[in-house]
């Protein structure tokens, strides 16, 4: 960089400054909005692949930023883990998505709700004691809970244990999130007591196209039926993606073809999913 000239050294620092200073802005607006619950919730339909009917919901945190800009959470998540926010953002997705269930079974239109928890939360000893209060103040019945970790929150197998004997303890189900691209191998899932496997997308994507994906996720199916857990594949997008896992024999799905994901009022209008029976 230096051989390049004085002047192009200083551009590059001027943009590293302010890359810094963005990101601290960034940092700056997300613990306002964690101290205030400055987020919302959508939902996207888990649907079982036999009858078509939605089996749950998903839900995703949305952040809108005050200049009215949408921040993923594949962005601010992250962030989030590294500055000790997820642990405020974190509950305030569980108290928000138990309101939620206990409002829907109260208008006698019972979901149950899938939500995310980060490493952070799950090797936080203190969280299954966050859960249970959150299921007493919001007096939830637990099946109405379920909670989706991925792999790397279960490198550690005591913790894993205890954490996944905690919640059957509580009541509540766990899925295991984006199977197939963290470092668990097929043995270790034979490990944990789970109730559900969710195989991430990038396999759910090709499952039509490619044979290597298609016989990759039916030993997934195969492997997970055989330990009794259920099976559900990620980012189904097409009728043809959808034809293939129901040939293999996977119990649920999610994806753009039955819905995106979106606000809790907007659930009752998605039209029923197309599936040739
Ligand atoms: P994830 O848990 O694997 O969630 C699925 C992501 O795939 C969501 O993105 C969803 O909108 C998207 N998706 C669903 N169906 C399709 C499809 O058919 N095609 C495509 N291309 N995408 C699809 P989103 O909402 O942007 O969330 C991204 C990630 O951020 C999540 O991945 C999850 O890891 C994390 N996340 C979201 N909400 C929360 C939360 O409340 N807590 C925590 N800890 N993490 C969260
Ligand atoms: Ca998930
Ligand atoms: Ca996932
Ligand atoms: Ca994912």
């Amino acid at each position: 960089a230096k051989s390049s000239g004085r002047g192009t050294y200083h551009v590059f620092e001027e943009a590293t400054a302010a890359t810094a200073m963005a990101r601290l802005e960034l940092e700056q607006e997300l613990r306002e909005a964690a101290e205030n619950g400055l987020f919302q919730l959508v939902y996207q339909p888990k649907v079982s692949v036999s009858s078509g009917e939605t089996v749950g919901v998903e839900a995703l945190i949305r952040w809108t930023r005050r200049s009215g800009e949408q921040v993923s959470p594949a962005e601010f998540i992250p962030i989030a883990e590294e500055t000790g926010l997820i642990v405020p953002i974190g509950e305030w997705c569980l108290r928000t998505a138990a309101r939620q269930a206990k409002g829907w079974l109260e208008a006698g239109t019972p979901r149950k709700i899938a939500v995310n928890l980060s490493p952070h939360q799950v090797m936080n000893e203190r969280f299954l004691g966050i859960i249970s209060g959150i299921l007493e103040e919001t007096d939830l019945p637990p099946q109405y809970l379920e909670v989706e970790i991925t792999e790397s929150a279960m490198m550690d197998a005591e913790i894993a244990n205890r954490f996944l004997s905690g919640c059957r303890a509580l009541g509540i189900e766990v899925s295991l999130d984006d199977f197939g691209t963290g470092y668990s191998s097929l043995s270790r899932l034979t490990k944990l007591p789970l109730n559900l496997v969710k195989i991430d997308r990038s396999f759910t994507q090709h499952v039509s196209t490619q044979e290597k994906a298609r016989a990759l996720v039916r030993s997934i199916i195969d492997i997970a039926h055989n330990l009794g857990m259920r099976c559900l594949a990620e980012g189904v997008e097409t009728q043809e993606q959808l034809a293939v896992i129901q040939s293999l024999g996977c119990d649920e799905a999610q994806g753009f073809l039955f819905s995106h994901p979106v606000p809790p009022d907007a659930l009752g209008q998605i039209p029923a999913p197309s599936i040739n029976l």
